[in-house]
């Protein structure tokens, strides 16, 4: 089979699609993610994902414009003449280091970023939807970009069980059960970035404690809630042109 020969997509496949593209352009609106950074997605079933190519402007992400790529970054599907993009790798070596993954943000946020470039300011669990991150977030202290297999394994050494992390000086990663749940986590980490620095310039910080967090534990749904921010953010977006309206997602 050709190397970029595009087969027959199942109903599933060109949904998954959508949601790929659709999470991109709401990252963006939100200005979490600008000219660089990159959603993917497991296709189910096979041992590959979806991400964008490298020179699509994310503003202009379409469904067609994914490629298929496997673990160790070969586009296996995509349009013609389409590169990957430079850090393909750290996904594919999340996607086949954790199979609880199934979508992963990577975007380069300077607020969030800047916990990373000073001392003894850790990002903490300071707002209620940031209990996502109670095991902990990481910081990866190579800041270069993950431009091989060796450095996405080297990202998912860093990654360990957690479901987000920094990469020093350079950015961020989510990772998520679904796309919808990757939006859900990509907009919560910011806000409680922002959230933090905020309090930060108010006074002494004061995190959420283990009771906080078993308290907002006991009456969460994350299924749910997952649901109600994207719904929140595609119909916004589509009511206003952002995300096309003939989009079924
Ligand atoms: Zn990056």
């Amino acid at each position: 089979m050709n190397q970029h020969a595009a087969p027959a997509r199942s109903n599933s496949d060109l949904q998954l699609r959508m949601k790929v593209a659709a999470c991109t352009l709401l990252i963006v609106r939100e200005k979490i993610m600008n000219y660089s950074g990159h959603v993917s997605a497991r296709l189910p079933g096979r041992d590959a994902f979806l991400i964008q190519p490298i020179d699509v402007p994310r503003s202009g992400l379409r469904p067609d414009h994914l490629l298929v790529c496997d673990y160790d970054g070969k586009i296996l599907e995509g349009p013609e003449g389409q590169r990957a993009p430079a850090e393909v790798s750290l996904h594919g070596e999340i996607l086949r280091a954790r199979p609880d993954v199934n979508s992963v943000a990577h975007f380069h946020h300077d607020l969030t970023n800047s916990f990373t470039l000073v001392e003894d300011v850790p990002l903490r669990v300071v707002k209620n939807h940031a209990i996502r991150w109670k095991s902990g977030i990481p910081v990866h202290a190579d800041p270069a970009h993950v431009a091989n297999p060796a450095l996405g394994r080297a990202v998912v050494g860093t990654l360990g069980p957690h479901h987000a992390m920094q990469i020093r000086a350079h950015g961020q990663v989510i990772t998520a059960e679904s796309v919808e749940a990757v939006l859900n986590d990509s907009i919560h980490f910011v806000e409680n970035a922002q959230a933090m620095y905020h309090a930060a310039v108010l006074g002494k910080l004061k995190p959420l404690s283990d009771a906080d967090i078993a308290s907002f534990e006991t009456y969460f749904q994350r299924g749910r809630h997952v649901n109600k921010l994207w719904r929140f953010y595609v119909e916004s977006a589509q009511s206003e042109g952002g995300v096309p309206a003939d989009w079924d997602i």
